[in-house]
C-alpha cells in the first residue's frame, strides 16, 4: 500500500495536532489564548467521539473493540479508552494547586 486517501488524512491530522502543541508552546499568550479558544474545542470534540465508540458498559467491555475477536478476556475499560484517561488525567492535572503545571522538565 502506498499513499492512500487514509494516510494522508492521518498524517495531516498528526501534523495538525503536532502544530498545535508547538504553537501553545512556544506562542506568545495571545497566541496560546486564540489557540485555547479556537481549537481546544474541537480537540475536545475529537476526543469525546472517540471516548463515545470507547466507553465501556457496566462489565467494563468495550462495545467497539469487543466486535473483534480478542482473546478469553478483554482488558477493562479498553486500551483507547484508558489510554486516553491516563492522557487526559495524568499528567495534566496530577496536583491541586490550582495551577496549570505542565509535568515537564524545563530543560
Ligand atoms: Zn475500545
Amino acid at each position: 500500500m502506498s499513499t492512500t486517501v487514509f494516510s494522508q488524512l492521518d498524517r495531516s491530522l498528526h501534523e495538525h495536532l503536532a502544530a498545535l502543541v508547538r504553537l501553545a508552546a512556544t506562542g506568545d499568550d495571545r497566541t496560546a489564548v486564540e489557540l485555547a479558544r479556537s481549537e481546544l474545542p474541537r480537540v475536545v470534540t475529537a476526543v469525546k467521539a472517540l471516548l463515545d465508540e470507547h466507553t465501556p458498559d457496566e462489565h467494563g467491555r468495550c462495545p467497539t473493540c469487543r466486535t473483534r475477536r480478542w482473546s478469553r478476556r478483554l482488558p477493562s475499560p479498553c486500551r483507547a479508552y484508558l489510554g486516553a484517561q491516563l492522557a487526559l488525567t495524568v499528567g495534566g492535572d496530577g496536583r491541586s494547586d490550582g495551577h496549570h503545571g505542565h509535568l515537564r522538565d524545563a530543560g
